[in-house]
C-alpha cells in the first residue's frame, strides 16, 4: 500500500501549503529534494519505518552516532534501534539545520501567550500519519531542516531566523522503506520562519 502512494508523489514537485503536514511514503533508495522555496521556512521532519513506526529517526541517536550536533552532507541519520534510516546526500543551502529542539506543538503556544488554538508541528505530524491510516504514540524529536538555533560558547541556544535562501534546498536518501512527514513548521510568535511562515516544495525521485 506503501509503494502505490509513494507513486502518487514520484516526479513531479509538489507544494506543502503553509503551516501545514504532510507524510510521504519513501521506497529504499528514493530521494527527496525538500526546497525552501522562499528561504525562511523551517521544516520539522520526522521518518518512521513503514513496517513498524515505533521504529524511527532519532535525534539522541543521531547525534551520538556523528557526536556532532548538526548533520552536514554525506552524514547517516539512524533510528532509535541505530540502524541507519535517511542520508543527506545534498544541501545547497548554508548547511544550517537543527537537531535539539522539539517539534511546536499546544503547550509551547500558551506558554508563548496565545490564547485561541495555534496550528502546531505537533498536531501537524499526527494529522499527516492518520491521512496515511497510522499513528503514533509519542511525538520523537524531529530533525529541523533550515532552522537556525546557534549554540553559544556557554552552551546557551537561542532562536535566529534562517541563513537560508530562496530555492535552496537538501536532498535526503531513504535508508529503509519509511513514511517521511514534513511539517511546515508554523511557528510565527519567534523569530525561526523570518517572521512569516511559507510555502515548501518537494520532489521525489
Ligand atoms: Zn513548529
Amino acid at each position: 500500500m506503501a509503494a502505490t502512494k509513494a507513486a502518487a508523489f514520484l516526479g513531479s514537485q509538489q507544494c506543502l501549503p503553509a503551516k501545514t503536514g504532510i507524510a510521504v511514503p519513501l521506497s529504499k533508495g528514493q530521494l527527496i529534494r525538500v526546497i525552501n522555496t522562499h528561504g525562511k521556512q523551517v521544516v520539522d521532519t520526522w521518518a518512521f519505518d513503514s513496517q513498524d513506526p515505533t521504529s524511527h529517526l532519532s535525534m539522541e541517536h543521531t547525534r551520538a552516532s556523528l557526536l556532532k550536533i548538526s548533520i552536514g552532507i554525506g552524514d547517516t541519520l539512524v533510528t532509535n534501534s541505530r540502524t541507519p534510516i535517511l542520508t543527506l546526500v545534498a544541501d545547497t543551502s548554508p548547511g544550517v539545520h537543527d537537531s535539539l529542539i522539539a517539534a511546536c506543538d499546544s503547550h509551547r503556544y500558551a506558554q508563548l501567550g496565545v490564547k485561541e488554538y495555534h496550528v502546531n508541528c505537533v498536531d501537524n505530524l499526527h494529522e499527516a500519519l492518520k491521512a496515511l491510516g497510522t499513528s503514533i504514540r509519542s511525538v520523537p524529536s524531529p530533525l529541523n531542516l533550515f532552522m537556525n538555533v546557534p549554540v553559544a560558547g556557554d552552551g546557551s541556544l537561542s532562536f535566529a531566523e534562517p541563513v537560508c535562501e530562496a530555492g535552496q534546498s537538501c536532498t535526503l536518501r531513504a535508508e529503509t522503506d519509511l513514511i517521511l512527514v514534513m511539517s511546515a513548521c508554523p511557528q510565527d510568535v519567534t523569530p525561526v520562519n523570518g517572521g512569516a511562515c511559507a510555502d515548501i516544495h518537494f520532489t521525489v525521485t
